[in-house]
């Protein structure tokens, strides 16, 4: 299936960034040459063809474009998200598709937890408080 222009420079952001994108973030790398209704209505369009997948967080919606596997950590206080490429769960899918007669064509995998900046941040605050 052939893209529009439109539809191919949003393809590219998602392509090209290492960690989902929001609608927003696409939007800002597209230095406002698009409107942010054309995005989200693109961003359908790509969805719906199986061009990019979709992870939604905290209810908001990312886009990435790995078509098999999507690893992700999410840092509850700042948001960050980031895409790791170790899988670690083929035993797991072999055992699935064996138990459960299923063929198993795409997983998702997301931890959510602190990262460092914001690890080091949280003890310093409760060291701050312990010393008050
Ligand atoms: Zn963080
Ligand atoms: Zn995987």
């Amino acid at each position: 299936m052939r893209l529009n222009p439109t539809r191919e420079a949003i393809l590219k952001s998602i392509q090209s960034s290492s960690v989902p994108l929001s609608a927003r973030k696409i939007h800002e790398s597209l230095d406002g040459s698009v409107n942010l209704s054309t995005v989200y209505r693109s961003l359908d369009h790509l969805e719906k063809n199986r061009f990019v997948q979709t992870i939604s967080i905290s209810s908001v919606r990312f886009y990435y474009s790995q078509s098999e596997h999507g690893h992700f950590l999410h840092c509850r206080e700042c948001g960050e998200i980031i895409q790791f490429q170790e899988c670690g769960v083929d035993t797991l899918i072999q055992s699935l598709q064996t138990t459960y007669n299923y063929r198993i064509v795409h997983h998702l995998t997301f931890f959510e937890g602190i990262c460092q900046t914001c690890d080091q941040y949280l003890n310093r605050k409760k060291i701050i408080q312990q010393m008050e």
